[in-house]
């Protein structure tokens, strides 16, 4: 496999939320390219440990670092075509480590190609759910780490319609899990940077496509059709 995929990626731009040289972004870049060169079961082992304990996710502690959104492509990319077994393997526990973790207080979002402020756990996962195929094809734990992702539900509206009691019929496409109302979320625009606004959910209905009618309580947030909705939940998982 080509080294193509972490040498795109500007490590040192990555902040690094506690300042330790150990949790270096850069180092992230250097673990990846040996766990993607591993040719043994020991360097395999030392590259995924050193991205276990410090940069990528902490186990110790728990946490996941904004490194592990740039990361998440480069480790799916293991799973898919990694040359060994203990490679993809290695890549999928990190990848659920990455999901599962909470991130530091201050450092829980991520500017992505579709919005600003996005929750970590919810990029990563959109990330993953990209790579369904792959993950399909690597049996029951590839299956457990979607299933994971599916929870991080992500919503596209493309069609509003403004009630006169001041709550919106929105059209959009869910990608994800189906969830129960109401529940609280975060709107998020692709053309407004900054800080996501919070909005109600009160009834939704979804076919098996994805296409999605929901009800959103009284708000005075703009909704533009390629806005996004996610779990105000998420926003809020920080250590
Ligand atoms: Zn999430």
């Amino acid at each position: 496999m080509s080294l193509d995929a972490v040498n795109a990626v500007d490590w040192s731009a990555i902040p690094n939320p506690t300042g330790s040289r150990w949790d270096d972004p850069e180092d992230v870049g250097r673990a990846l390219r040996l766990l993607t060169e591993s040719s043994t079961a020991n360097e395999t082992g030392d590259a995924a440990a050193r991205l276990a304990g410090r940069g990528f996710v902490c186990g110790h502690a728990a946490m996941v670092f904004p490194a592990a959104y740039a990361a998440t492509p480069v480790l799916l990319d293991l799973v898919e075509h990694g040359r060994r077994p203990r490679v993809r393997d290695a890549a999928l526990g990190l990848l659920a480590d990455a999901l599962d973790y909470f991130p530091t207080a201050g450092h829980n979002r991520v500017t992505t190609p579709y919005g600003t402020d996005v929750p970590l756990c919810c990029a990563i996962a959109r990330h993953i759910r990209g790579r369904r195929g792959a993950l399909l094809a690597h049996g029951k734990y590839g299956r457990q780490l979607l299933a994971q992702a599916e929870l991080h539900w992500w919503m596209t509206i493309e069609e509003t319609e403004p009630h006169p009691d001041g709550t919106v019929t929105v059209l959009a496409t869910l990608e994800g899990t189906p969830f129960g109302t109401p529940v609280e979320a975060e709107l998020h625009s692709p053309l407004l940077e900054g800080p996501a606004t919070g909005v109600r959910i009160d009834a939704s209905t979804v076919d098996d496509s994805g296409a999605a009618c929901v009800r959103l309580g009284p708000t005075s947030s703009q909704l533009l059709p390629g806005s996004a909705l996610c779990p105000a939940e998420c926003g809020r998982r920080e250590h």
